[in-house]
């Protein structure tokens, strides 16, 4: 079975909401039977997700023959999906992101599909969209029967395809980067389709369950904690892994290499499992061992300022592949060839502030990369190696210095997600916070942020009203002029020491 690539004419960008929506006069309930949109509505990534649906499971079958000639770097990848969903709306169709895989079949609760072009009316039909330029990658599958609102069903879907090394919108590597031993794999913001049929937002958390086949000698390390041994056939190992805290799909990882794993403890019996790739050598290894020797103390003192650590599971991925960023996916952060004690510090720092309380929508990536970059800062006061005031005036130096204060952070654009006025100006608003607040409400508000939102999504305005409510002050002039406007704030005054 082959792609089915169809005319896009009437598809531009933004046009998201009005998409596949088609009105159907069949109806349950009043309510008539629709296409699921193909995007879930948000601005910098209009195709994204999807609508009309929540999955509350992935369960995911790979088979991956790494690069056979360590230097073209293509490798041959094979997945069943097995994913379990609930209808938030009566559906004749709905849609999955998958880019650049070929799907051969398709099983709606066991029952198989044939491959057409009228999915989208509601049929046992499912056809393949590939359009690079709109970045409308979607599969839909037809629904016959069609699907209540409220009802679950179970969708088995069989893909595969050659892996290279994508790249976002910034022409940043990530997704599936295949690497000359394996594979290196992070999604964020929207690579998880390279790998998997995936509801693309981060709003749809869901549980993962993963099976890796891999040429025995290799190991595969995802999300979560392991699910017995490996096991081998016929020159194959297959490694298990579960993840049973809702994870949004940016967060997920099936990362292949030569790595060796290694297990450690946390606070209260937490298992760390580490994985370091034996091309990580020489100092970087040395400085990789020693940051990853510290992760137990470093999660003792987050959990000291914030409460408990929000998973089952912690530990490293450290890849030697040179994709230059680390990722914080959840319970098990990605790192390039090297992983320095600030990096980790700041990854571990994403499991509260990203994994378990997510942005609702990508223009709050602030929450995210401001409180990860001030969870550096709080580390390094720790550790005695810099005071908070010292790093918070080399932040405002160099945001001076590099015309940074004329990004608004709250909303960046597309393609400023991960620029530095990110991460600085962020942490630099929040240290400005906590100064203007005092330490007992912003910590407070921090912890209420936390529990009121655990496992779940927010936004800036949430955790403006989070901060508000700890406070008792308006805080609306004060965001705007450390997050929006297009000129240095008024510094505050730099008195705090260690909490
Ligand atoms: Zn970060």
């Amino acid at each position: 079975a082959g792609l089915s690539v169809l005319a896009l004419t009437s598809i531009g960008t933004g046009s998201a909401a009005a998409l596949g929506t088609h009105a159907n006069t069949a109806s349950a309930n009043g309510a008539a039977y629709t296409a699921g949109a193909p995007g879930s509505g948000d601005p910098y990534f209009p195709y994204d997700g999807n609508g009309g649906y929540d999955v509350l499971h992935y369960d995911l079958a790979l088979r991956y023959a790494p690069p056979t000639d360590p230097t073209a770097l293509v490798g041959k990848l094979n997945g069943v999906a097995t994913i379990t969903l609930r209808a938030k709306q009566n559906l004749q169709s709905l849609n999955f992101d998958l880019r650049g895989l070929d799907v051969t079949s398709v099983r709606v609760d066991g029952k198989a599909e044939t491959h057409g072009k009228s999915a989208d009316k509601g049929s046992a039909e499912w056809s393949q969209t590939q359009d690079d330029a709109n970045r409308y990658w979607e599969l839909t599958v037809g629904l016959l029967p069609k699907l209540r609102e409220g009802q679950l069903t179970t969708i088995t879907i069989e893909y595969g395809g050659s892996t290279g090394r994508p790249l976002d919108t910034t022409g940043a590597l990530y997704g599936w980067v295949t690497t000359a031993d394996g594979a290196m794999v992070v999604n964020e913001p929207d690579g998880a389709s390279t790998w998997y049929p995936v509801n693309d937002d981060p709003q749809d958390k869901a549980t993962y369950s993963f099976h890796i086949t891999v040429p025995a000698g290799k190991t595969a390390i995802a999300n979560g904690l392991a699910d017995g041994r490996p096991r081998t056939k016929a020159g194959w190992t297959t490694w298990s892994w579960e993840a049973t805290d809702p994870m949004s799909s940016y967060l997920a990882t099936a990362t292949v290499g030569d790595f060796t794993l290694t297990n450690d403890k946390g606070p209260h019996g937490l298992p760390i499992v580490n994985a370091i790739d034996s091309g990580v050598t020489g100092a970087g290894l040395a400085e990789t061992k020693a940051a990853l020797a510290l992760q137990a103390q470093m999660i003792a003192f987050l959990e000291g300022q914030f409460g408990r650590y929000p998973f089952e599971a912690f530990g490293a991925i450290v890849d030697d592949d040179s994709v230059d960023y680390a990722l914080e996916t959840q319970t098990r952060p990605v790192y390039s060839q090297v992983a320095d004690e600030a990096t980790v510090v700041h990854e571990l720092g994403h499991q509260w502030f990203g994994d378990s309380v997510t942005p609702s929508d990508w223009k709050d990536i602030w929450l995210n990369e401001g409180w990860a970059t001030y969870i550096e800062w709080l580390w390094a006061e720790h550790q005695g190696t810099a005071t908070i005031p010292a790093q918070f005036a080399d932040a405002v130096s160099y945001l001076d210095a590099n015309n940074g204060w004329t990004l608004n952070i709250a909303d960046p654009g597309r393609d400023e997600l991960f620029s530095a006025p990110v991460y600085l100006r962020g942490a630099a608003a929040l240290q400005a916070l906590r100064e203007k607040v005092g330490d007992k409400a912003f910590f407070a508000g921090a912890r209420l942020w936390l529990n009121r939102y655990k496992g779940s999504t927010a936004t800036t305005a949430d955790f403006q009203a989070v901060m508000e409510k700890t406070s008792g002050q308006s805080l609306t002039t004060f965001f705007n002029e450390w997050l929006r406007q297009n000129v240095r704030p008024a510094m505050p005054q730099l008195q705090a020491g260690p909490s």
